[in-house]
């Protein structure tokens, strides 16, 4: 298109060019041709007289050139290119020139023809005779012809120009698929296969190889970088998804940009549509309005759960952080703190009571003894629980080398001091232990354990009850203390071992329990890698079980007792 366009151009401009030499060049003629007229006037002419009749008959012989004789004032005899009289011809271009040097030329439109003419005007010496006879001293000739104009002569052209432009198009079309042919279409070839597919670019022009080459180059570079885009995402998104915390970055509870399947779970989210609490829930509705850093928490599914709000700009991100233990420990610990501070001023109450009315004489001699004792029983009631608290802190700070323990003798050296217990409660009780039970640990760790579990026996069985402990040997001993007394609730079963966890809190302190006795045995199976499980029904009664299964630490392999 530029193509057909730059010659278009080019070849009217040059048209234009042409015309205007040519039209000097025809002037120049003209005046030639004129100044021959002029020669056949003062040869044939010269002496006939100076009127009309030689005019037209020169007229006739120049082949119908104007002709017009004047005197030198410029008064005209005779014209051949108007009839009648006519105005003085002094003023004209011509004349003047004609007058002062002889000959004069002039170019312009005829005043009297009102058309463009080349006008030749010579100047004669001597005497000419007019038409009624006189004679007159001198006078001018003058011979005229038609100019043709710069703009009749593009006219004139202008059938040849349009051929030309047209055949000028032609050939610029013809050219402009010459090369698309030739030189661009192996080009849009090539773009072609670059733009489609993976695969390599190849072309079988020489001079196209290097771009080829780069283009290939610039693929696979491409294709690498979209690859490690891509795993970058599936990385991504499998650590988000395998999070266990929840996270959902959005600008509003309807536009979530980003969120983890941790997040879809917990929040209830299907996909295009606002994520639930955050219309419904109050709280959450004036955090997103305020748009300030904050935190919640939620129970969701019985569990705990941190909604910390953070804003950058437009982007909310939320992040949900399972906090159940931390909850729940935080709970257990303030029951703990309040139960211990209940269960510290009863008997210090008391033992403060008793200790006044000692002190003021008050106490009759006979009841001493009675308060003496009970004093004594708060007093083991207070050394009890913190004894508890100082076991169950020390195992973290326990570093003791593990030694080979026989689980059989300690069974059988412990248990019979429980008898008095038992007794109480008429319990009946089952001790079955293989002998020779050895066991990686430490006899005080073991004792611990066996105490708190035969303790939770007896204590928690019925009157008449039966108490049974069972240790068999073999690769992985186990050690089962079962009983047939109260029994524990399916939702309680799965907290009893945590800190300061106790199913009825009215029994708090009764013979030293705090909820710590459990929570120690977990704590120092865990740290062993020994199985604890238990398994109990409401009502009927419970047996723990621990599979002291962990493999002895080589470093202890020395240390037997
Ligand atoms: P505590 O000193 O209060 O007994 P534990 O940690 O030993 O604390 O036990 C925690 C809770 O587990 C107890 O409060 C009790 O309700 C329950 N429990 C423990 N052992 C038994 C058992 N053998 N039978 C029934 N409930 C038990």
């Amino acid at each position: 298109m530029v193509t057909v366009l730059v010659s278009v151009v080019g070849i009217v401009f040059l048209t234009i060019l042409f015309s205007a030499v040519f039209y000097e060049q025809t002037v120049e003629q003209t005046n030639e041709q004129l100044r021959i007229f002029m020669q056949v006037y003062a040869t044939d002419y010269r002496d006939r007289a100076f009127s009309q009749e030689t005019a037209e008959s020169l007229k006739e012989t120049l082949g119908g050139a104007r002709v017009t004789f004047l005197s030198t004032d410029g008064q005209v005899y005779a014209d051949t290119g108007a009839a009648g009289e006519l105005e003085s011809h002094f003023l004209r271009e011509e004349v003047q020139e004609a007058l002062n040097t002889g000959e004069g030329y002039a170019v312009r439109q005829s005043t009297t023809l009102r058309e463009r003419l080349v006008y030749y005007c010579r100047a004669f010496s001597g005497e000419f005779t007019l038409e009624d006879g006189t004679a007159v001293q001198g006078g001018l000739v003058r011979i005229s012809v038609p100019a043709a104009s710069g703009l009749s002569i593009f006219a004139g052209v202008l059938p040849t120009l349009i051929w030309f432009l047209v055949v000028d198009v032609l050939c610029c079309l013809f050219v402009a698929w010459l090369a698309t042919s030739y030189v661009l279409r192996p080009v849009e070839q090539l773009t072609q296969e670059a733009a489609h597919g993976n695969k390599e670019v190849q072309t079988r022009y020489a001079e196209l190889a290097p771009i080829a080459k780069m283009m290939n180059d610039m693929n696979a570079d491409l294709l690498e970088k979209v690859e490690k885009m891509k795993e970058d995402r599936r990385l991504e998104k499998l650590i988000l998804n395998s999070m266990e915390h929840g996270i959902v970055i959005f600008r509003d509870p309807s536009d979530v940009i980003l969120i983890n399947k941790t997040a879809r779970r917990l929040l209830d989210y299907e996909t295009n549509e606002p994520i639930p609490c955050f219309t419904s829930d109050v709280e959450i509705k004036a955090i997103l309005q305020g748009g300030e850093n904050a935190a919640l928490v939620r129970k969701i599914e019985g569990r705990y759960y941190s909604f910390r709000f953070t804003f950058d700009g437009n982007s909310r991100v939320l992040l949900i952080t399972d906090v159940t233990e931390a909850t729940e420990a935080a709970q257990s610990k303030n029951d703990f703190i309040a139960n211990v501070t209940h269960e510290m001023n009863t008997p210090l109450t008391s033992i403060r009571g008793f200790a006044e009315l000692i002190a003021a004489g008050a106490m009759p001699p006979e009841k001493l003894e009675g308060v003496a004792k009970t004093i004594m029983r708060q007093s083991d009631r207070l050394a009890n629980l913190i004894r508890s608290i100082i076991n169950f802190s020390a195992i973290d700070s326990d570093e003791l080398p593990d030694y080979e323990v026989d689980l059989s003798e300690l069974l059988q050296e412990i248990v019979p001091l429980f008898e008095p217990k038992i007794e109480q409660k008429s319990l009946h009780l089952a001790l079955t232990a293989e002998s020779g039970v050895r066991v990686w640990s430490r006899r005080e760790r073991l004792l611990e354990i066996v105490n708190n579990l035969v303790s939770n026996g007896i204590r928690y069985n019925k009157e008449g009850g039966e108490l049974r402990i069972t240790l068999t040997g073999g690769e992985c001993p186990r050690l089962c203390v079962a009983d047939t007394g109260v029994g524990i609730a399916p939702a309680d079963k799965a907290r009893i071992f945590e800190r300061f966890y106790t199913v009825d809190k009215s029994h708090n302190g009764a013979g030293g329990g705090f909820g710590l006795g459990l929570a120690i045995v977990r704590k120092l199976c865990r740290r062993a890698g020994w199985k604890l499980s238990v398994e109990s029904e409401l009502g009927k009664g419970t047996a723990f079980t621990i599979d002291f299964c962990a493999p002895p630490k080589k470093e202890d392999a020395k240390n037997t007792r």
